[in-house]
């Protein structure tokens, strides 16, 4: 017997957890999660969430912000919804029970601010005066934190808010597999829900729903290196792709260039702020480099510095590169820095002796599925909110800060649009999961050796800097990948490990046919072949099941009037 429900919700981080406690008030909920409910790229986020609250800030200056860092590819509706949303998406959050860091002069107990912002005011009476951090690229103090793990606090505060709401079940340890398009079997154009693997028991359950929302995250495992959770293998936006979805600009991908290298350290960033301290990058034998590579060395953008280190790494062959802070004073180091002190203490480094070894890392998919401002995607049924969406708020490169935002504000959109789902027609009849000639995996082996293939190949071919050559030679190597893959998911029992390799794959897949059909360099896409920005590309790269890859149309300059599409 199918499982039913009017809200299907695949993903718990912020963008999922907040669609649900919105839903919630309309309907039923069922949110199903791969791994425990917490676990999430959201929980990871350090920096914070960007909005306008102080007194000398204004939405045109966060607009302006994040249109210089989306090199001419942002969808300006897009961002100025999130832009005017934030203030509102604050309060939200503060409401389900996060707490941010105050300025000095309040406390949480102090709910009354003489000096609170107008802006603040005008956006909500109820807020007062948070403690506003200044990031890379915004021209105001507007990060909104909870010390360096913001991530963690909004993630605890959703979860509670989930657990306490009686409209909402959660699945843990459910992963979502494919999305069920009546089309498939002989219905109209449209999603109908989706087949679910519940972890567990290795069983597969239908799960029928009035809309499906993918808030299924990134997609930063395709790379070998990254600052992302294990959950993020792009499960939404390679499903999404299968049931015929458009997904657009997935050539974009942000790399952090600092991330600790070290067999047991997976994720672990380590800030920039290290380098605003005076961190100086070296090669192995001790030479500092970045004078080379632009003149604000250290302190060059992000972009910037992760393509310097790739360009070392390359060049020589080495693993990683080396980033020097032992000059400094060491109790210095330690009170500035106690979080990367301590963890990398737990590896045996000690930073205020020994250089940290580095790697850029994969961070942000700027990509994904095309929706338009209140989350449709071109498929009936489904709507695609949080890092798995492309809204065209990010263009071709993302501001720090935008992401947590970006899945709050469209988490209220998709929400505001579904608030009245069609009950009244049948559940329709769709056949139960098949699983054929399949038998139980004795060959584990083959998905291990494929997922690191893979992000070996990614890393080294279609990374920071690319070439239409090495573009080539990726395409070939992920094709063949894929019909082994596909061989072994037609004749084994399905596993978390086998979708997940799978997906990572048509990710790939996608990423690589996205950046060869960009003839340009352009935000993070940079390529050797084309340097330079052409400004008849400033426009999305599109692409779908059976159609390649190709530019769309341009980019609107002005909203579109009496349209509620972003594109
Ligand atoms: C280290 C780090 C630091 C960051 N710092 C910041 C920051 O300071 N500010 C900022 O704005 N952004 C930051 N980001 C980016 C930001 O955290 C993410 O973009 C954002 O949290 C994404 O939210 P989401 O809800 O879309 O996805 P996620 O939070 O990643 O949640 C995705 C959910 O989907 C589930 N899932 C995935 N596939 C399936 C499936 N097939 N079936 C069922 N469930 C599935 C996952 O288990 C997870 O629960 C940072 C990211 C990282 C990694």
């Amino acid at each position: 017997m199918p499982l039913t429900c009017d809200y299907l919700v695949i993903g718990s981080g912020i963008a999922g957890l907040s669609f649900a406690l919105e839903a919630a008030t309309n309907g039923e909920v069922l949110v199903v999660t791969k791994r425990s409910r917490d676990e999430s790229n959201t929980k990871y986020a350090q920096g914070g969430i960007a909005a306008v609250l102080a007194e000398d800030d204004s939405f045109e200056s966060h607009v302006q912000d994040t249109l210089v860092a989306g090199a001419g590819l942002n969808h300006k509706r897009a961002v100025d919804l999130c832009v005017r949303e934030a203030p509102g998406r604050i309060t939200m959050l503060r409401d389900a029970g996060a707490k941010f860091d105050l300025a000095p002069t309040h406390s949480h107990a102090d709910e009354s601010s003489p000096s609170l912002s107008s802006r603040a005011r005008a956006a909500n009476p109820a807020q007062q005066d948070l403690d506003l951090h200044l990031e890379g690229g915004h021209s105001k103090r507007r990060i909104v934190h909870a010390g360096d793990m913001t991530g963690r606090e909004i993630e605890r505060a959703l979860v509670e808010a989930v657990n306490a709401n009686r409209n909402i079940r959660v699945l843990d340890e459910h992963m979502a597999i494919d999305l069920i398009t009546l089309a498939k079997y002989g219905g109209p154009e449209v999603c109908a829900g989706a087949y679910v693997l519940d972890v567990e028991q290795g069983k597969v359950i239908t799960v029928l729903a009035r809309a499906t929302i993918l808030a299924s995250g990134g997609a930063g495992k395709v790379y070998l290196y990254t600052t992302n959770s294990d959950v993020a293998t792009g499960d939404g936006v390679a499903m999404a792709f299968r049931a015929g979805a458009e997904v657009a600009n997935m050539e974009f991908y942000q790399f952090h260039p600092t991330c600790l290298f070290h067999p047991q350290a997976k994720t672990f960033l380590i800030s920039e702020a290290l380098r605003g301290e005076g961190a100086i990058l070296r090669r192995l034998d001790g030479t500092p480099f970045m004078k080379e590579y632009d003149p604000r060395m250290e302190l060059a953008p992000r972009d910037i510095v992760a393509r310097a280190i790739d360009h070392e790494m390359k060049r020589s062959g080495a693993e990683h590169v080396l980033l020097d802070i032992t000059h400094k004073d060491a109790t210095f180091v330690k009170e500035h820095f106690p979080g990367i002190f301590a963890e990398c203490m737990r590896y045996g480094i000690d930073i205020t002796r020994e250089p940290i070894p580095v790697v850029p890392a994969a961070h942000y998919l700027c990509g994904g599925v095309t929706t338009d401002l209140g989350g449709r995607t071109t498929i009936p049924g489904v709507w695609a909110i949080g890092e798995c969406a492309h809204t065209g708020l990010h263009g071709a490169n993302r501001l720090a800060s935008n992401s947590l935002l970006e899945g709050m504000v469209f988490a209220h959109g998709a929400a505001k649009a579904l608030a009245e789902v069609e009950r009244s027609k049948p559940w329709p009849d769709v056949p139960e999961w098949d699983v054929g000639e399949a038998v139980p995996s004795d060959e584990a082996v083959v998905i291990t050796q494929n997922w690191d293939e893979l992000r070996r190949l990614m890393w080294n071919y279609v990374g920071i800097v690319r070439s239409s050559r090495r573009l080539r030679r990726a395409a070939r190597r992920i094709a063949l990948l894929q019909e082994e893959i596909a061989e072994y998911y037609w004749n084994y029992f399905v596993t978390r490990d086998l979708l997940e390799l799978r997906n990572i794959a048509t990710v790939a897949q996608l990423i690589v046919e996205c950046a060869a059909a960009r003839r340009e360099s352009r935000g993070l896409h940079f390529t050797l072949d084309y340097l330079e920005i052409d400004s008849k590309s400033a426009r999305d790269m599109v692409v779908k099941r059976g159609v390649p890859a190709h530019l769309g149309l341009p980019v609107p300059e002005k909203p579109v009037v009496g349209s509620e599409r972003a594109r």
